[in-house]
Order: C-alpha cells, then structure tokens, then sequence
C-alpha cells in the first residue's frame, strides 16, 4: 500500500494499543482544498487522557534507564521510518492541512532532521563538576529527564511542531502524552504508527485526539504530568501558564507572532523580494515566523513594491497535491474571514490594495495572494497576526524610526531586516526585541539554532542544543568529607 493512507490511523495510540474514545464518538477531519471527509479520529476527553497519563507514567522509569545508545539508536530509527515513508507522510499532511506536497515533503524532512539532531545532542547533556569553596568537599551537577510531558500542537505544521517536542523529550527519556490539534489529528497519529513501527516500548508515546479543553485540562491537572510544551496562539498559552502553576510544571510556550520584514535602501532587491515572499507566502501566510509587516525604506519602496507584485501575481493557487501549486487553501472559512476583516479595516484607513484582496474563483477557502501598500500603525495588521496570505507593506525614512515601530507589539518571535552594512546588522541585532533575527534571510528555521520567542511570543527554545534544557532537571551532590 502506498499513499497517504498508509499512515492514516484513526485510532488513538494508549499504552502500545489504538484505542477509541470511551463514548465511541468520533470527529471528522476534512480536506480543506476539497471539503472531503478523509476520515474520523475518536473524540477523547479526560478520562481517556488520564489512561495516557498512567501508560506514560509507568513507562518512564524503564526508559529513563534504557541504555543511552539504545534509545539513541531508537531515534536513529524513527528518522530513518520518517525519511523512507516520507513521500506518504507529505501526502497524508497536505491531504488534510492543504499546503503545497512540496512543502509538506519539506516539512517531514525537517522533522525527522530534529530526530536525528537530538539523538545526537542527547548524546552530549553533561553534566559538571564546580569548584567547591571548601576543601574536602565535591559538587556535583547532573541531568535527568523531568518525565512524563504533556504536549499540544497547531495545525499549521501538524508534523514537525511534534517533532521538535518528541525529538528531546525522548532522547533524554522522558515520556509522552501528545494531542495534536483537530483540524491535523493523522500527522501526529502517524507519530504514534512511526513510533510503534521502530520499536518504542508501550507507554512511551501517547497521543490523543479531542477535546482541547478535557484533554488539556487532564493534563494540567495531573501531578504526574511535569512538563508541558505547547505551540499555538498566546491566548491559550497564557491560559496554560495560569493552569499548570497548581502543580507547579515547567512549561515551554511557542506561542504567536508579528514579524516585521524590514528592507533598507541598500538592500539587495532581488534577495529581499524573493525572502519575502518566502517568508510571507509559505504555507498561504500561515506561519509564526511569517513577515506581518514589510517596513520599506523611502528610497527602495516603489521598486520594492512593484517586484512584490509581479512575484506575487505569479504565484500558482490550487489544490496542495497539483503540480506546480505555490499556494493551498486557508486552513477554513474563518481564517479566510478574518483575512478579509484586516483588508476591509485597512482600506477604510487609507490602505491600497494594489493586488488580490478577495477570495479566489477557486471558491472555498482559497484566497487570492494580497499586496496592501500605505499601510499605518492604526491599521489592524500593525498589532494582530495575519496568519494569511496578505502582505502589508509601510513606508519608513530612517534606521532608528523603523526599530521603534518594529518593537511597538507585545509580540517577539521572528524579525527580518534586509542591508549590505555590517555595522547596521549588529545595531539591529542589539535593537530588535525577538528571538529571532533573520538578516538577509526569510527562511531562518534550522535544527541547529534555538528556536523561540520573547515576550508574548513565549518562553523556552526548541533545536539548538539549547532545546533539549526545558526536558532536563538539574540535580546537584555535594560530597563532603573527601
Ligand atoms: P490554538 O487555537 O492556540 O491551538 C493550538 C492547540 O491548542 C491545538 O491543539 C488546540 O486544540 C489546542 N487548544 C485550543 N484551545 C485550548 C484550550 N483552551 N486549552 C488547551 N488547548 C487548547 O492555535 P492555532 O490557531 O491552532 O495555531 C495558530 C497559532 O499558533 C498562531 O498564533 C501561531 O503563531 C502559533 N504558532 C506558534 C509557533 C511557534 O513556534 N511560536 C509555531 C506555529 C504556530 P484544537 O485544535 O482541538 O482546538
């Protein structure tokens, strides 16, 4: 069998075994570029999250303990069950998220590279021996994996926000109770049917579908449960954060974003436009990182602009699985409504839509690639996340003016900046309040570097070997009497 069928699981995955809910409920997951039914998943709650809870709890002590090179050469093994399934695993992901296969096949690839990259760094979570200030005495630090973690994930990269959670949790040996979100429940089901495929012992990896407020709720509420890592909107993370201090866990937030993609007069025109339309129309505009506001310096602007929208208007919209197709549906019709509810706030402030602007002839929820020139800061999409394919473009006059409006958000995830000067590059490093700074990049996500935001757009990292700290505890010994 080959195909995205091949990793559609409609079960849940407890304990080694594919489960239903306990009430037999069921929720269908749809194709947003067909509005095809593809398939159900059980619709669990608390109690059938509780079972995971136990399942993982159980499982950790032995995993925990499993000789370091055995579970490192687990992970080895479920890269390689992501690599050889992955053209079925990139078709299963655009069947039910939309992007394009090609993205979806990138996708994949990079999860399965953050596999690999944290059974290595595994490898290498030291410990230390300090100075002791006395003699006689020897101080010892050392790591050990914090244990049973809740993860919940967003739909707009249903496989590998998994993946940059599972990667670390079980390298170190901690184990997992994972609820993807609804909309994209197969990629992380597929993580289970991996998982299970490769040989993880049962209990390891949990994964549940349903309801976001019963499963989250079991796993804030548990003892057992010491760490949640989540990526989605701020608005949940921070209502995470509020639950999970009864229990005190340690929490990782990946939360929202508002990007300025700022281009200077010296910049490199043909890098910046092609950055930005990566960094803008990857995944229709439904990305953290994605450009939300290109700040355009006076003298680059129109030839800037007139660029844009000749890429733009180029760009193929259509159904993920055709050839050739730079752009998928909108996740659904809400998130197509609310990109309409930006343009409309705009143009009544004085915004011009100089290309798309509507929903495209295709019908359902495809939209027509948006450019918005004269855009202001009174405008909507100056302090809320498009996650859409609409790119407003601001003109701005100087370096100090553009790093204050820049910062002016309560969001801190990704930022872009596009000049030629060296010394500018250093001052927007020091200036700019993110977590992350592309310089002439707009595609700046990679397994070696620390992903995550500042401010409102969360707390801890996740690559990098920063991304394994968050599933650690640190212990100390002190030996006296030596
Ligand atoms: P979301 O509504 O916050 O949902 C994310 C996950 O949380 C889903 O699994 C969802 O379940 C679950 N959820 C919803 N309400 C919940 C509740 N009350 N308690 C516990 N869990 C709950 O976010 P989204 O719309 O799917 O994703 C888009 C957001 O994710 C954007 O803000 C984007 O910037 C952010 N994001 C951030 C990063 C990053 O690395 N910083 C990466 C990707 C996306 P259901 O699906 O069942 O509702």
């Amino acid at each position: 069998m080959s195909g995205y069928n091949t990793w559609l699981r409609e079960g849940n995955f407890i304990n080694g075994q594919w489960v239903g809910a306990d009430s037999g409920e069921t929720i269908d997951v749809t194709n947003p570029a067909t509005g095809d039914v593809i398939g159900t998943v059980p619709n669990a709650g608390g109690a059938e999250t509780a079972r995971a809870i136990d399942a993982a709890q159980a499982a950790f002590p032995d995993f925990a303990a499993m000789d370091l090179m055995s579970r490192v050469g687990l992970l080895w093994k479920l890269h390689d069950a992501l690599m050889d399934n992955a053209d079925d695993l990139a078709e299963l992901l655009t069947v039910e998220m939309g992007k394009p296969l090609a993205e979806a096949k990138g996708e994949i690839t990079i999860g399965a590279q953050y596999i690999r990259w944290f059974a290595e760094e595994a490898r290498r979570a030291k410990g230390e021996i300090v100075p002791a200030g006395v003699n006689g005495r020897r101080i010892l630090v050392t790591r050990h994996p914090v244990g049973v973690v809740g993860m919940i994930t967003p739909w707009n990269f249903p496989s590998s926000m998994l993946a940059r959670k599972i990667g670390p949790a079980l390298s170190v040996g901690c184990t997992v109770v994972a609820k993807p979100a609804t909309a994209t429940p197969y990629s992380g089901l597929a993580w289970a049917a991996l998982a299970e495929e490769v040989g993880f012992p049962k209990g390891v990896l949990n994964v549940v579908t349903g309801s976001a407020r019963k499963i989250a709720g079991a796993m804030m509420d548990s003892p057992a449960v010491r760490k949640i890592t989540f990526t989605g909107s701020t608005e949940v993370g921070k209502e995470l954060i509020r639950q999970s201090a009864d229990t005190v866990k340690k929490v990782s937030m990946e939360l929202g974003g508002n990007a300025p993609f700022i281009v200077f007069d010296d910049a490199d025109l043909d890098k910046a436009v092609e950055g930005a339309m990566a960094s803008k129309f990857r995944n229709a505009g439904q990305t953290c990182v994605c450009a939300n506001r290109l700040y355009v310096q006076a003298g680059i602007h129109d030839a800037f602009v007139a660029r844009l929208v000749e890429k733009t208007e180029a760009l193929k919209v259509g159904n993920g699985l055709e050839e050739g197709v730079d752009q998928g549906p909108m996740v659904d019709m809400n998130a197509v409504e609310k990109v309409e509810e930006f343009i409309s706030d705009a143009r009544q402030k004085g915004g011009e839509v100089v290309t798309g602007g509507a929903r495209h002839d295709k019908g359902g929820s495809f939209f027509k690639p948006t450019i918005i020139t004269a855009a202001t800061q009174a405008m909507m999409f100056a302090r809320e996340e498009i996650f859409g394919p609409l790119a407003p473009v601001f003109r701005f006059d100087s370096e100090e003016e553009v790093i204050k409006l820049a910062n002016d958000t309560e969001f801190g995830l990704a930022c872009y900046a596009y000049s030629q000067d060296l010394g500018r590059a250093f001052r927007l490093n020091e200036g700019l309040d993110y977590g992350m700074i592309g310089i002439n990049s707009g595609l700046i996500t990679t397994v070696e570097a620390p992903f995550g935001g500042v401010k409102e757009s969360g707390m801890g990292k996740e690559g990098g070997s920063q991304g394994l700290e968050d599933y650690l505890d640190t212990k100390y010994v002190c030996i006296d009497g030596i």
